[in-house]
């Protein structure tokens, strides 16, 4: 096979990674370099690093609006939901929790471990609040449901679920069952589009990725309620309050508070730009494309998600056919990429095991254009008109 030569570079997975924006590059070189002290040593240069180190933290905690001591780095999404779910459970090992049947596997595994209670979605990949109610035992110490789908885009109704939850911590006060109930959100992929403020969210618990806020991979953090008494999964030196121990990663930590930062700066502005575009795309591709359907909601869904099944397609062969005129895009999410298995939120929305294969994610982001988006339906269109 000779050089494959790409016209054109469209690159439509940003839900899976997003490129590293130059200011987030800028902001952590020093503390790759010249900076590399360890912020627990005590002399001056060692001072600065965790006079950073809190400022990125301080940074973060006005996001969430919370106070700085809430906010527990951690090195990415995986770790932020296993360290608030296990570190929730291994506290009240009788307890249950109650998480949705589409979260991500980082969310399901955690789970696992302990008495769950899966809470089904509707057709469209939607939790239903009267769904978590009846999740919702007298056992129960944490429902976790993160805020947007990573599959297909959906947005779920986090702050009736946590007017719920208020709902029954106060139930019971009333009748004297004192074991708390918290709420957990993973909002990994939320931050470039929706509020993270965690008092108008009303979450207890809430999970940020640095990997999809245009800032580094393994870098994210984990939102801790004041009054929560976490088991730390990682001991050792006691950092992060002994929450994660572990040298500080000061370049990390810096990077993702100027990464959280912008994203939330252009938050407004992105959301209303991409839903324009993704709107275009999944106008032109229902339109021109016979036997597609739309996963997901219409709009309670992510601004940057386009989610269809082609009906007869095999979407692997159609991923390696756009790959080779330049679109990349992803048969689900990435982490399910390397398994066989069918995805368990397509399973839950009650898709059938036919369709699963014949399904495909686009992600839009920053530097999606509308001539990106017309190039990407013009090869579609054209690769899906042969037999499928
Ligand atoms: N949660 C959600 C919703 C995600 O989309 C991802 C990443 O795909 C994660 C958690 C895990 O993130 P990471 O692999 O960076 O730890």
């Amino acid at each position: 096979m000779g050089m494959m030569i790409k016209k054109c570079r469209v690159y439509l997975d940003y839900a899976a990674a997003t490129p590293t924006d130059p200011q987030v590059v800028a902001a952590a070189q020093p503390f790759l370099t010249e900076k590399f002290y360890n912020p627990s040593a005590l002399y001056l240069a060692g001072r600065e690093l965790r006079r950073h180190l809190d400022e990125a933290r301080h940074s973060i905690a006005q996001v969430f609006g919370c106070g700085r001591g809430e906010v527990v780095f951690t090195a990415g999404a995986t770790e932020a939901n296993n360290l608030a779910i296990q570190g929730i459970m291994k506290r009240f090992p009788d307890s249950e929790v109650a998480i949705s049947a589409v979260e991500h596997e980082s969310v399901l595994a955690a789970a696992k471990l302990f008495r769950y209670r899966l809470i089904p979605v509707d057709e469209k990949g939607v939790v239903g609040v009267k769904e978590v109610e009846k999740a919702i035992r007298s056992k129960t110490i944490l429902v976790s449901i993160m805020l947007v789908n990573n599959e297909v885009g959906s947005v779920q109704p986090l702050r009736e679920i946590a007017r719920l939850v208020k709902a029954e911590r106060a139930k019971r006060r009333s009748v004297g069952n004192e074991l708390p109930i918290y709420l957990h959100t993973d909002a990994a992929q939320a931050g470039n589009y929706f509020d993270l403020h965690v008092d108008r969210l009303g979450v207890d618990l809430l999970t940020i990725n640095g990997g999809k806020l245009y800032g580094f991979k393994q870098t994210g953090a984990l939102y801790v309620r004041a009054s929560l008494n976490l088991q730390p999964l990682i001991l050792g030196g006691g950092q992060e309050a002994g929450l994660r121990s572990g040298t500080e990663n000061v370049a990390g930590a810096v990077g993702l508070a100027v990464a959280l930062s912008l994203a939330q700066q252009k938050k407004t502005e992105e959301a209303k730009r991409l839903t324009t575009l993704r709107d275009l795309f999944i106008d032109q591709v229902l339109e021109k494309i016979p036997d597609t359907r739309l996963n997901g909601p219409k709009t309670r869904r992510s601004p940057n998600n386009a989610h269809f099944t082609f009906a007869g397609c095999d979407n692997e062969r159609l991923l390696m056919e756009l790959d080779e005129v330049g679109i990349e895009c992803a048969t689900g999410s990435a982490c399910n990429a390397s398994s066989e298995l069918p995805s368990h939120v397509l399973a839950a929305m009650g898709m059938n095991e036919a369709e699963a294969p014949s399904s495909i994610r686009f992600t839009l982001g920053r530097s999606t254009t509308e001539s990106d988006i017309r190039y990407t339906v013009t090869q579609l269109t054209s690769l899906l008109s042969v037999k499928r």
